[in-house]
């Protein structure tokens, strides 16, 4: 029989690797909550539907991308591939989407795509989303929040990439110019853009082919279709960034991959990740609510792909936690009591192991060791009769240990010794 392997494009994630993975989160929810931005969680599967209406049936995403298949019900379900349309739909289908929210949510999604560096099938993103907020400084504070988180974790190498996509009509007049240059200027781009005239042309924005890129610099220009409102939204854009001194470039050809973008469109990109580099991306999307069947609700968001940002974190991230107390027992009595003695130390804020081998002391001395244990506890069943387990605090940095013999009658009183002992400054 073959050995059963995971689905291509999916990983383990092993617990030595999930160490910097929970100290990035902690991070990131610590930074979510200080901005007080509250969590959605929707669900995993939805309704295909869902997706083909909210990020557009001619995008990437949506034609080659997506997880889709038929349930026992015969209904056409897929993994999400993203969390927008998701909590545009939550937001609607609760009644909620008209009032102001800052929302973020973080999960798997899942994209047929072919895997490398940087791009998995199953992959995960923390998402921010702001719901009913127009203001340019809605979009600042979008950017900023981006800029800042991953700032928090330390990377460097970033580059903010910013551009407008005007408004829907902007877009149109845009469009019928544009289409007229392709038709001309067909021969000239690639053969995956020149399928994208008819289906979605904006896209062609986009192409990383070079030739195209070329041959697009004759293109019109969709800043030179904006209407005055759109042109100042996004000078006022900038100058907030000037103001909070966060360096950005323009970049004309950024449209992203999704349909439901309008004004602002940003990425985040780093050049400490090769050809994957864009690490945020987000945009504003003020008619995606109203396409979906709810109100006319303008809003703007971002999602960072956690596996790139693991990428990027620093190293400082992948070191575990050392524990606090390693806990050597061996004898009947001593290993009830040990048991005993350990779930009360879990009250304070001690990493402590329970040493379950009944391997010899030594032995257990040894795992204590090589787990760098700030300190043990040792008790054996002659510590136990008497009444008294024994406490060895390891002082690392000077190589020193200190010994402590300590009594606990009929009822271990923790609190008694541990408030005024050494070992909780020792170990804190
Ligand atoms: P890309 O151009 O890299 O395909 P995208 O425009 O499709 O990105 P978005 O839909 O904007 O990506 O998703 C936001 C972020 O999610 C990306 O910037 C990236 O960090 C991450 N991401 C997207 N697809 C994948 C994937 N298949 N594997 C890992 N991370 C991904
Ligand atoms: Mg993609």
């Amino acid at each position: 029989m073959n050995n059963l392997k995971n689905l291509r494009g999916t990983i383990d994630l092993l617990p030595d690797q999930l160490i910097k993975w929970q100290n990035v989160e902690k991070i990131l929810l610590e930074q979510l909550a200080r901005a007080s931005i509250k969590e959605i969680r929707t669900p995993i599967l939805e309704m295909t539907e869902l997706f083909i209406r909210g990020i557009g049936e001619g995008t990437d995403v949506v034609s080659k991308e997506m997880y889709t298949f038929l349930d026992r019900g015969e209904r056409s379900c897929t993994l999400r591939p993203e969390g927008t349309a998701s909590v545009a739909r939550a937001l609607i289908q609760n009644g909620l989407s008209s009032n102001l929210q800052k929302l973020w949510y973080m999960g798997p999604m899942f994209r047929y795509e072919r895997p490398q560096a940087g791009r998995q099938r199953q992959f995960h993103q923390l998402g921010v989303e702001f719901i009913g907020y127009d203001s340019v400084r809605s979009d600042v504070e979008i950017i900023a929040l981006a800029w800042d988180i991953l700032g928090k974790l330390g990377i460097k190498e970033l580059n903010l990439e910013i551009n407008t996509l005007g408004d829907l009509n902007d877009r149109l007049n845009f469009q019928k110019s544009f289409l007229e240059w392709l038709e001309i200027n067909k021969n000239s781009l690639d053969l995956d853009s020149q399928n994208r005239i008819t289906k979605n042309p904006l896209r062609i924005l986009d192409s990383k082919n070079i030739q195209t890129q070329k041959a697009l610099e004759n293109a019109p220009r969709l800043f030179n279709f904006l209407s005055e409102e759109s042109h100042k939204r996004y000078s006022d854009l900038k100058k907030n960034l000037e103001v909070l001194k966060i360096p950005y470039v323009e970049n004309f050809n950024l449209v992203r991959g999704l349909d439901y973008y309008t004004h602002t469109a940003f990425e985040i990109t780093s050049g400490a990740l090769g050809s994957q580099a864009t690490v945020c991306g987000g945009g504003r999307y003020d008619d995606l609510i109203k396409q979906m069947g709810g109100p006319n609700t303008p809003a703007i968001g971002f999602a960072i792909g956690l596996e790139r940002l693991i990428l990027l974190a620093g190293k400082e991230l992948e070191i575990p936690r050392n524990t606090d107390i390693y806990i050597i027992n061996q004898g009947l009595i001593a290993e009830s009591l040990a048991m005993d003695l350990s779930r009360k130390l879990r009250n304070y804020d001690l990493l402590v192991e329970l040493d379950l081998s009944g391997a010899s002391f030594s032995k257990q001395f040894k795992k204590a060791n090589k787990l760098k244990s700030k300190s043990v506890i040792v008790i054996g069943d002659d510590e136990a009769v008497n009444g008294e387990f024994i406490i060895r605090l390891f002082d690392r940095s000077v190589n020193e240990n200190e010994e402590e013999v300590i009594s606990f009658g009929n009822d271990i009183n923790l609190e008694k010794w541990i408030n005024n002992n050494l070992l909780i400054k020792r170990c804190s």
